[in-house]
């Protein structure tokens, strides 16, 4: 077991190094010594691929991704871990830590710098305050990345991982499909952190797809048209629909007409082949 899931250790070195936890980064670091290995493991993490993994904090999770991965590039935000993380990561020499915001880094150049522009695999337990922006990022960057294996809140995962077409359905839950087919891999409780979090967590794996499963002509409005269906989940998606892109009823009635699409149908019935279909009639 290693010493950076021990309580006393990680207050302790905190201590020595003039830093606590930060509410605001949302480090509420791994204690439960089971749960990085097994994340670490399911990654995908060998001898022939590296792994971009986002907030280290004191390093808990970056040791084991160190054990198998070929290499290992964590970024960073808070300064103050970066002499915590010298210590913690001592012999750990096929690591390096980046000190950047995930959302500002330069993705691309980490890969072709760091990695020779190889695919890499994404290990986190991310920071809960900007779950859906870092996975967005990840997946709209369209990186070499072979899958996103991540700590999100346990409603977060659940609904990213709900089947199109179900009730759990959102708009998170059908960007993310048109990238990755995504398992919910196992759930972790709130005890296993520290601080505790007032939410149970999940370790979900996004699966990259080779490609999407389907290609709307014009993406960007197709990506809008999921974002407007879902704004108003109590209305009809026609009704969403029209609010949100600000259009005419009737002209939304008559894309989803020459769509094929049920004209009363409820946002979290639509499928991804249904966004498709009304982006190119609405195109
Ligand atoms: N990996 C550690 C663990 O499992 O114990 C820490 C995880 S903690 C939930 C989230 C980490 O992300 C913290 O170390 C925090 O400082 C870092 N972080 C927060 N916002 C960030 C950002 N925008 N870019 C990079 N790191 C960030």
């Amino acid at each position: 077991m290693s010493r950076l899931s021990d309580i006393s250790y990680i207050k302790d070195v905190m201590e020595r190094h003039g830093t606590d936890f930060s509410k605001a980064l949302g480090q509420n670091f791994l204690i439960n010594p089971s749960v990085c290995p097994k994340m670490a493991e399911l990654s995908g993490a060998d001898e022939n691929t590296g792994v971009i993994e986002v907030g280290p904090g004191i390093g808990v999770l970056t040791y084991e991704l160190s054990k198998l991965a070929k290499k290992v590039v964590s970024i960073e935000l808070d300064k103050r871990l970066l002499s915590v993380l010298e210590e913690t990561l001592a012999d750990c020499n096929n690591v390096k830590v980046i000190n950047d915001d995930v959302l500002m880094a330069d993705i691309d150049k980490i890969i072709a710098e760091e990695f020779g522009g190889e695919k890499v695999a994404v290990c986190a337990n991310l920071p809960y305050y900007i779950t859906s922006p870092v996975i967005m990022r990840f997946l709209e960057g369209e990186y070499p990345i072979k899958a996103l294996t991540v700590m999100v809140q346990k409603e977060a995962a659940e609904r990213i991982c709900a089947k199109p077409g179900s009730r759990e359905c959102g708009a998170i839950t059908l960007s993310i499909h048109y990238y990755c087919e995504p398992e919910l891999l196992f759930k972790v409780s709130r005890g296993s952190f520290l601080p505790a979090p007032k939410v149970d967590s999940a370790v979900i794996k996004l699966n990259i797809r080779e490609k999407p499963p389907i290609e709307p002509k014009n993406k960007e409005l197709f990506f809008k048209l999921i974002k407007a269906a879902f704004m108003q989940r109590r209305k009809t998606a026609v009704n969403s629909v029209a609010a949100g892109l600000s259009k005419n009823k009737a002209e939304i009635i008559e894309a989803f007409k020459k769509a094929g699409i049920e004209e009363n149908i409820r946002a979290e019935k639509m499928t991804l082949q249904n966004f498709s279909d009304l982006s190119d009639a609405l195109a």
